[in-house]
């Protein structure tokens, strides 16, 4: 079968390093190209990746190139981005204006109108507003985004809750983990014997992306709800929830746990869900990434623990291929109406994983039909 080559920007990352992983032997795409900063340009890619993770480089990408992260360079027509923030938001318009199809990790354009921030579980339908990119960059390239580490397992937990019962507000509090500051990351002084209740942006993050992913896609009423839809007047309604988020580093290395509190819309006890049919809601939730098959979709994407002191860090972070949201702990809450514990692999569900799922996703709704067979650069 012939596979779709891709790059990845921020290839020598922490992210970048999972996503070397996770695409090492994809079955539909294959990695023609890895770039970083001008720091490895230029070097075998095994000399210039601070290698983090417990499995050999693949050879042949050791010995790859590391090129400069030019779109007049790089010119797979698929790219999965690990830029720095500050950097991301132009060079990934840069690729989507020479054509290319931006399956991001950064931050910048997550919350852009006409940007798809998707998990494929949660919210497939926000596809359709890749779309409207093509019109803007005058070309057939667009951006996608999955989002922030915490909010994505925070949104994957509530969503069968706010599918089915319909939340309006929510505590979380967050203690996440190393990683998600990159390599090297926070200095060891800074963090040892320490917790460090402040995380530069986060909070507003969660607060937003979650109410984002919640959302309804609006405009797109008259086509049949077709993920290809050429509508351009298309739109996402936020989700009506109050969030409030409290996030904080601490010193585990992999797996962001966080303790959330939910109320439900509906007044009165009789109108609230028990904590059986919230336990069934989880237990039960599954979206177009199994219906589908995915490659490295989860067999369930939330994981209900029964056990009174689960999900643990270093115990459930890796469960599902670190692809699934570990919830347990549910019970009455004496502010609002439930509280439970939330568990999620940082850097695969929460970054590179969650990227590769959304171009996945693309994949399998025909977006990438013919991406990269015109230009020939289809590797077999
Ligand atoms: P990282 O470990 O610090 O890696 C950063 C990568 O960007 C490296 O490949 C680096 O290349 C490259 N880079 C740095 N400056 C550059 C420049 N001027 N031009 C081109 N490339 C440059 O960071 P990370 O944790 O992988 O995070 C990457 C992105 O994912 C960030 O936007 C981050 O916010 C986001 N994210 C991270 C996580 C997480 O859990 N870590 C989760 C969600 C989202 P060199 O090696 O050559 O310097």
């Amino acid at each position: 079968m012939n596979k779709i080559p891709v790059a990845i920007l921020g290839a020598t990352g922490l992210v970048g390093q999972r996503f070397i992983t996770l695409l090492a032997n994809h079955p539909w795409f294959e990695i023609a190209e890895l770039a970083a900063s001008d720091n490895s340009v230029g070097k075998k890619y095994g000399d210039a990746a601070k290698w983090q993770l417990p499995f050999e480089i693949p050879e042949r990408l050791a010995q790859m190139t590391v090129l400069p992260s030019d779109p007049e360079r790089v010119q797979a027509p698929l790219v999965f981005s690990a830029l720095p923030t500050d950097i991301a938001g132009e060079l990934e318009v840069a690729f989507a204006k020479r054509g290319a199809i931006v399956s991001s990790n950064a931050s910048p354009h997550r919350m852009d109108a006409d940007v798809p921030l998707v998990i494929p579980e949660v919210n497939p339908e926000h596809l359709a507003l890749a779309e409207t990119q093509k019109k803007k960059y005058a070309s057939d390239g667009y951006i996608i985004c999955n989002g922030n580490c915490t909010t994505i397992h925070l949104a994957l937990g509530l969503a069968p809750l706010h599918k089915r019962f319909g939340l309006k507000k929510v505590l979380v509090t967050s203690m996440q983990a190393l990683s998600g500051a990159g390599y090297p990351g926070v200095a060891s002084l800074d963090i040892i014997d320490n917790v460090v209740p402040y995380i530069g942006g986060e909070e507003d993050k969660v607060e937003t992306e979650t109410v984002k992913f919640l959302g309804r896609l609006k405009g797109n009423e008259g086509n049949g709800g077709s993920l290809r839809s050429p509508v351009s007047d298309l739109a996402i309604e936020y989700a009506d929830i109050r969030i409030s988020a409290h996030c904080n580093r601490v010193a585990t290395r992999d797996g962001h746990l966080e303790t959330v509190s939910v109320e439900f819309e509906g007044n009165g006890v009789a109108n609230k869900p028990s904590a059986g049919d919230i336990i069934a809601a989880f237990d039960e939730f599954r979206g177009l990434p199994q219906e589908l098959n995915l490659p490295l979709a989860p067999n369930r994407p939330t994981v209900y623990r029964r056990e009174k002191d689960r999900p643990q860090v270093k115990l459930d972070r890796d469960a599902e291929k670190g692809m699934a949201t570990i919830i347990g702990r549910l019970r009455e809450c004496n502010v609002l109406d439930y509280k439970f514990v939330l568990l999620g692999h940082n850097t695969l569900r929460g970054a590179a994983g969650a990227t590769v799922l959304n171009a996945e996703l693309l994949y399998a709704q025909g977006m990438l039909n013919n991406v990269g067979l015109s230009a020939g650069r289809i590797v077999g």
